[in-house]
């Protein structure tokens, strides 16, 4: 059976005259599906019940909810949703008045971080666009319904690279920000990349935020991290993004994540760190002439690359406070991002989708 969640309105309006109603109905799919997200045929009371009857003949709704919840100490939730034999992860992220939701886009990733443990476990599919959405209803239908904040924002952070899967991320965020669809203002969605060729069809055709996954200016040692970087350089990714306008309602922003050096565990290991002044001078000369801000990401004590038996420690405090006011004292905006939802391994590169 086709599932309705995850179509444009036209396509609504094409469902709606392959089951003999008018194109209008279409309208009052997206509705029912969007602004009122229900999930049965049932509850589309606008909608006849021959037309019912006729759409549950041939297509479902397409949401179903998460098969396992933890909640860290901080608040912090993950949530495991199942994707035909497969498994997903999402996390919900309080603070203060706003509430923020980290969905995946793929399950596992193909980009290979060193540092990241979605990373380690190799690519196993794409999610459509219902997948992606259905995360963000479900999470967003639990929090209202324990009287949690409801969401205010989504970062496409989670597992995966969203820009290898652009289809279904764009057709998301249609839905999300269209005025027949969630009508959200694009101003609250991020989505990240390493940076890989396709994210200038994603700065062509959104308007979204952009986040992208930096953690060391200098090239050569960003590729022994990111495997990526010998696809298409950092050099190329700022060269790419300082032909777009950031002075207005759109941002960019830079995520990096801060170790020290470390000796491997084995000789032949051993990790650059990235917290270095070296580092802050090249990310300044790099990032120079972009307005952007960057965010320092505390890293988990340490996380180990399971394939090549690195080992990543985490920079301390000081070290981070001082490469932030370095940054910051060079007109550089530049912020301490908390790590969240360590315990339950929610926090940023933690997610590895299993059953138990
Ligand atoms: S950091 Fe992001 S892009 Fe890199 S391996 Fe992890 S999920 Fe993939």
């Amino acid at each position: 059976m086709e599932l309705l969640l995850g179509k444009t309105l036209e396509q609504l309006q094409e469902v709606a005259l392959s089951v003999g109603l008018q194109k209008f109905a279409g309208k009052q799919l997206a509705e029912w599906l969007y602004v009122r997200r229900v999930k049965s045929f049932d509850e589309m009371t606008n909608i006849s019940l021959k037309g019912r009857d006729a759409l549950k003949a041939r297509y479902t709704i397409g949401r179903h909810q998460p098969v396992r919840e933890a909640v860290s100490v901080d608040g912090t939730r993950k949530y495991l949703f199942a994707v035909g034999e497969k498994f997903v992860e999402s996390v919900y992220i309080p603070e203060d008045d706003r509430a923020t939701l980290c969905v995946s886009t793929q399950i596992g990733c193909k980009m290979g971080c060193r540092f990241c443990m979605t990373g380690t476990l190799g690519f196993h599919g794409q999610l459509t666009a219902a997948d992606i959405l259905n995360q963000i209803f479900e999470i967003d239908q639990l929090a209202i319904a324990d009287n949690r904040l409801p969401l205010s924002n989504v970062v496409f952070m989670g597992e995966g690279e969203p820009m290898d899967n652009l289809d279904n991320v764009l057709r998301a965020l249609e839905i999300m920000t269209a005025s027949y669809g969630c009508a959200w203002s694009p101003k609250r969605i991020t989505v990240s990349t390493v940076g890989i060729p396709a994210m200038k069809r994603f700065l062509d055709e959104s308007e979204c935020h952009l986040a992208v996954s930096l953690h060391n200016a200098i090239p050569a040692e960003r590729a022994q991290i990111m495997p990526a970087e010998k696809m298409f350089s950092i050099t190329d990714v700022i060269a790419l993004l300082k032909q777009y306008d950031w002075s207005h309602q759109r941002r960019v922003s830079f995520e990096y994540i801060c170790w020290h050096k470390s000796s491997g565990s084995i000789p032949g290991n051993a990790v650059q760190g990235n917290d270095t002044i070296i580092h802050a001078k090249e990310l300044l000369r790099l990032l120079r002439g972009l307005n952007c801000r960057v965010n320092l990401i505390r890293f988990h004590e340490g996380v180990e690359d399971i394939k090549s038996n690195r080992h990543f420690p985490g920079s301390d405090e000081q070290q981070m406070e001082w490469f932030r006011d370095y940054l910051t004292n060079n007109n550089l905006t530049t912020t301490i991002r908390r790590s969240r939802g360590e315990d339950i391994l929610a926090a940023c590169g933690m997610l590895v989708a299993q059953e138990s």
